[in-house]
């Protein structure tokens, strides 16, 4: 019997067209092309259907609105199919494949994110290539994990990240290895993959969680930032130098994490760096950080970071347990380094 993989059809450059705006998707465009490829019905393509998202967003519009909507989607066609792709523009897809990573508890199917630089109507389009090798991967089962499928390369959606706004080859995942390449045949790095879940359990994402995100920079008046901290502020995730570094020059960064801490706050440190690990304490200059209440966030993506507050303050833990699972590795998004 054929495989059959469900593809969730969200908006982003694959299928979108030329307006005198700029491009933007088009009710009904993917499909009218998908149709008409001949390939995508050939012996070897396991059978697809697509649901199509109304209405279809360029991704710096999807907010966790959409995500609990593709969420859902999977959890209520998860029996009758063998995967999923959703096809998703590639500037929040790296936000995207983190929150579905946490969201599908227990995930036993592929997931495979996709979608490209070039519409698909265009010449030199990189879509046929990546949606043909997403509903492979997605139908085959290797990989039941959620994974983004692009110029290649599968990598592990909760450690990808968006690298190139124009090259083919635009996501990566500095701190581990493609799951998968995709030359001659495609080649599973199949230790690396996580083993299928037993039973799915959706976890919907609360679409108000009051979090921020903070890029150190030399200079930065760290006073101009405390009206953020208030109250309400729940998480934020502090963008540090190298390996969880923070100047020092005023001291006043620490009564703005201290006041967040109190407040019930948890302050997740990642890293600037695309490579490597936030290790609080080996420097002077991240010693404060660490006794003032903030967590590591080791060498998680700044989107897994963020993917994750929401997730761990939509389960509903106190401050204490969510600081504890921000260290902790979920779903393969960090490594912590050798105790
Ligand atoms: N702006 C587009 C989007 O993210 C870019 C893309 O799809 O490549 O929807």
């Amino acid at each position: 019997m054929k495989k059959r993989v469900c593809i969730l059809y969200t908006g982003g450059t694959i299928g979108m067209v030329a307006t005198d705006h700029g491009y933007a998707p088009l009710q009904g465009h993917l499909q009218r092309v998908l149709n008409a490829m001949p390939e995508l019905r050939a012996p070897d393509m396991p059978a697809w259907d697509i649901v199509e998202f109304d209405p279809l967003l360029d991704s710096s519009d999807i907010t966790a609105v959409e995500w609990n909507q593709m969420g859902a989607s999977i959890r209520d066609h998860y029996g009758s199919y063998d995967g999923f792709v959703v096809l998703h523009g590639t500037d929040t897809m790296a936000y995207t494949a983190s929150a579905l990573a946490f969201m599908l508890e227990g995930l036993g199917k592929p997931v495979v994110l996709t979608g490209s630089q070039i519409p698909i109507g265009q010449l030199r389009s990189d879509a046929r290539d990546n949606l043909i090798n997403a509903i492979l991967i997605a139908a085959d089962g290797v990989c039941p994990e959620v994974s983004l499928y692009f110029g290649g390369r599968l990598l592990r959606g909760c450690r990808a990240t968006k690298i190139s706004s124009d090259e083919l080859w635009a996501f990566d995942s500095p701190n581990c290895p493609p799951l998968a390449t995709a030359g001659i045949s495609l080649r599973y790095n199949v230790g690396l993959i996580r083993p299928a879940g037993r039973e799915l359990r959706f976890h919907p994402c609360r679409t108000d969680v009051p979090i921020a995100v903070l890029k150190i920079f030399p200079g930065i008046q760290f006073r101009l930032f405390e009206g953020i901290v208030t109250e309400s502020l729940r998480g934020m995730v502090l963008e540090s130098f190298g390996a969880g570094n923070i100047p020092q020059y005023d001291h006043s960064l620490l009564p703005v994490v201290r006041k967040a801490a109190a407040h019930g706050a948890v302050i997740a440190v990642c890293t600037q760096c695309l490579r490597g690990s936030v290790q609080l304490g080996v420097y002077e200059t991240s010693a404060p950080l660490q006794a003032a209440g903030a967590v590591s966030g080791y060498d998680m993506t700044v989107e897994a970071a963020v993917a994750k507050l929401y997730h761990l303050f939509s389960l509903g833990l106190e401050s204490a347990a969510i600081r504890m699972a921000m260290e902790t590795d979920l779903r393969g998004e960090l490594t912590r380094p050798q105790e």
